[in-house]
């Protein structure tokens, strides 16, 4: 939980890269448990690695590398992909802040500790005013709602979340005054490499529990894997979950290298999250009748697989910001 967090705040002091291959193998077995260990790592831990004041780091990073989840709290019931369009107040107090308004889709906010909440503390600047609060889950007026029932990753608690006049004292802002929205934007290109990490664990996951089933199931007097129509799909299969991870381990290196890294990031969320649908719809396939049943962990690979699309930015947003960056370079 504190891969990258500096060993002097309990953390291991690896690399984002470390961080992506520990994503990778976690969803292997169970994207729920990856998608919390994710979103501490590339989102929370990091923000606050680079962003927090060595105060905040004290007081929050050493939790976050041994007992306390976090979560990011940006999207609301009115603004998701226009995410900057959020309706949650900040409003200055003396030396507090007094937060009202309501969070959706939080992850892990069933467990969490500490939430980083984008809350705008000068609406007449528009997104310019959104500005990035530390809230603890003990402050009053904070709470956390029933967990939704979703169609995957249902170990992964996803909660809406109330400010009712919260009071948050101004030593909670992370970063800067007004700058949360860089924040955001910035962070979650991060994390998308994260999800697109996801992604190709769920795939390889779902895939190595498959292959050997259709070596040893026998039809028409052969192992399945002999049929040629079965081989070609299975290279096909295998081709694209390759594809995604080096897709994935490329922004990785970029963005650890310092290089830009935005439009590989989008890229690799992307793909990996649009083949991992139809890698685990082929495996359910190729595992025919049993593959349909919860005797096997295929169907449950297939419904963890929808959430990639959606979540950290949709399929097409991530095609609106690859579009954008691509036409700046023929510009
Ligand atoms: C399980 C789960 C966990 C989540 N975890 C978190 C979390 O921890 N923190 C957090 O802040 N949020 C979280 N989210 C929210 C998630 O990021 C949003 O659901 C996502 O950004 C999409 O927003 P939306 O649901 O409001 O859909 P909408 O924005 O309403 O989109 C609906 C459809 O319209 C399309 N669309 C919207 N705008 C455009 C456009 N300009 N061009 C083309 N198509 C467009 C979208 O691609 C989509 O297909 C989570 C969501 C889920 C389901």
């Amino acid at each position: 939980m504190g891969i990258e967090v500096d060993p002097e705040y309990g953390g291991t002091g690896s690399s984002f890269f470390s961080t992506i291959l520990v994503v990778e193998e976690l969803a292997k077995v169970d994207p729920s448990v990856c998608i919390l260990v994710d979103l501490q790592n590339t989102l929370i831990n990091s923000l606050i690695i680079k962003l927090g004041t060595p105060d905040q780091k004290a007081k929050y990073l050493t939790k976050l590398a041994k007992d306390t989840v976090g979560s990011f709290c940006l999207s609301e019931p009115l603004s998701g992909s226009d995410a900057f369009a959020l309706k949650t107040t900040a409003v200055k107090d003396g030396n507090d802040y007094i937060i009202s308004g309501s969070k959706m889709w939080i992850s892990n906010s069933d467990l969490a500790g500490i939430f980083l909440v984008m809350a705008n503390a000068n609406p007449s600047a528009g997104y310019k005013g959104i500005t990035c609060f530390i809230v603890e889950r003990e402050m009053p007026g904070f709470s956390v709602a029933k967990v939704e029932d979703k169609l995957g990753i249902r170990a992964s608690g996803t909660c809406m979340l109330h400010f009712d006049n919260v009071r948050v004292p101004k030593e909670n802002i992370l970063g800067e005054f007004g700058h949360g929205y860089k924040y955001a934007a910035g962070f979650l290109n991060e994390g998308r490499i994260g999800i697109g990490a996801q992604m190709v664990g769920l795939c390889q996951g779902c895939f190595d529990a498959t292959i050997p089933y259709t070596l040893e199931r026998k039809q028409f007097g052969q192992p399945i894997y002999s049929f040629q129509a079965l081989q070609h799909q299975i290279s096909d299969v295998a081709t694209k979950i390759e594809c995604a991870r080096l897709l994935v381990y490329n922004a990785a290196r970029l963005q650890q290298a310092g290089l830009p890294f935005v439009k590989e990031a989008s890229m690799a969320k992307y793909y990996a999250s649009e083949i991992a649908t139809y890698v685990t719809a082929k495996c359910i396939d190729w595992m025919g009748g049993v593959g349909f049943t919860r005797d096997f962990p295929h169907e449950k690979f297939f419904r963890d697989s929808k959430i990639g699309t959606i979540y950290e930015g949709t399929s097409m947003m991530q095609l609106q910001t690859i579009s954008k960056l691509l036409k700046k370079e023929y510009m």
